[in-house]
């Protein structure tokens, strides 16, 4: 099967879907987008992007653009009280020994910069998938709008909730953790101090709760805060600055100026859950990536990085099939088999909370070698 005859289409422009559409770009596929927001948007929030989701960012050629929202970060701290420095450590390299370190980015100038490279008539907006029909070598998506599509791959890139996983490969329920995280963006100044200039990510823990400090220097001069604090698994959670700053008195003084001095309004508040691992990622014609096959608690900043991780194994897979070399059966058996160890032993990592007990910052570091 040639190269342009592999009709591709994803569900979802969240970061696992745009950076499906990427990579596959990278490898001369074309793949058709279908988002069900009217507009794109994402969390106001920093991750870390760990070194081997660089690699495939430089390997996908867009990492000029990449290069000017994001800085480079060289450790992490796990902090008790206002400055007792519990851990410090450098980022791991592990798998990845060409990048020597992560980079912070906001997760909008992430998805921007990858939303930039989709074609504007490959992306499209206002897209609710409502059916999905596997046929004998092909798949049929109906939308809410009305419009069917028929192709060869289905990449579904839902989410937690991913309808078309639901549908094709039994439905999985999200299993929520009892904690809520809460994060804004402020101004550099706004964080008094407590966020460092050389980009270290500061984690301030009381118990099992947590405080993230998140410096995004490069384009913007803000700092990511995000607290980890008990609360009720509730779709669209409204908390009130009291609740806030009753759930964080644990921590130091000036930690909680900094969160009495957020206008609420710029506080978002997500419940968090995750999945249990499952078995299977594909049929014939469709899998799950992303949040979709492996949504994990945040604990170990990994749930991004194996979204974009899982696009580039899939468009190499699938890059294969465009070139007659296998099936799109085996592409997909062969992508699940490729990321299920990884994307399972970060799902349960990221179920350890950072603690005053903690004995290292990066738990993988027992589990993976450099070069594995
Ligand atoms: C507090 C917090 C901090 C985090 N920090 C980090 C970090 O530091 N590092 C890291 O790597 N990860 C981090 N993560 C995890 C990371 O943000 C997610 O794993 C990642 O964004 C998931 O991307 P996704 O594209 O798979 O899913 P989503 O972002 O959920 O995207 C799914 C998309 O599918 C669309 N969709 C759903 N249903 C349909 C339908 N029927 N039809 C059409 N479209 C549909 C949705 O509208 C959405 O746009 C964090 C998460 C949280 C909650």
């Amino acid at each position: 099967m040639a190269a342009k005859s592999l009709r591709v289409a994803i569900i979802g422009s969240g970061i696992a879907g745009a950076s499906a559409a990427v990579a596959l770009k990278a490898k001369g596929i074309r793949a058709d987008v279908y988002e069900q927001a009217p507009v794109l948007g994402e969390v106001g929030a920093g991750i870390g992007i760990r070194q081997p989701s660089i690699r495939a960012i430089k390997k996908w050629g867009i990492f000029e653009e990449f290069d000017k929202v994001t800085c480079e970060s060289p450790r992490m701290q796990i902090i008790a009280g206002e400055d007792n420095v519990i851990i410090e450590e450098n980022w791991p390299i592990l798998t990845d020994p060409t990048e020597r370190f992560p980079r912070l980015i906001h997760r909008a100038d992430l998805l921007d910069s990858l939303t930039a490279q989709i074609p504007a008539d490959q992306l499209h907006l206002d897209h609710r998938l409502v059916d999905v029909e596997e046929k004998d070598e092909t798949v049929e998506v109906t939308f809410a709008n009305g419009k069917k599509i028929e192709v060869d791959v289905l990449i579904a890139a839902d989410g937690i909730r991913s309808p078309v996983r639901d549908k094709v490969l039994g439905k999985k329920e999200p299993v929520f953790s009892g904690y809520v995280a809460h994060r804004a963006l402020v101004p550099f100044d706004d964080a008094l101090g407590m966020a460092c200039e050389d980009n270290t990510l500061r984690i301030y823990v009381d118990g099992d709760n947590s405080y993230y400090l998140l410096p995004l220097l490069n384009g913007r001069r803000q700092v990511s805060v995000d607290i980890t604090i008990p609360g009720e698994n509730e779709l669209r959670p409204v908390y009130t600055k009291e609740q806030l700053l009753e759930g964080i008195k644990g921590f130091g003084p000036t930690l909680q100026k900094i969160i009495e001095n957020i206008d609420m309004n710029k506080i978002v508040s997500r419940p968090l859950s995750d999945l249990e691992p499952f078995d299977v990622w594909s049929t014939k014609t469709i899998t799950v990536i992303g949040d979709a096959a492996h949504a994990m608690l945040h604990n170990q900043g990994q749930g991004a990085n194996m979204a974009i991780q899982d696009a580039d194994v899939l468009a190499d897979v699938l890059g294969e099939v465009a070139e007659g070399k296998s099936t799109v059966a085996e592409a997909l058996k062969s992508y699940e088999e490729q990321r299920k160890p990884i994307t399972k032993l970060y799902q349960n990592l990221s179920r350890l909370f950072p603690t005053e007990q903690a004995k290292t910052a990066f738990p993988e570091k027992e589990h993976l070698e450099v070069g594995k």
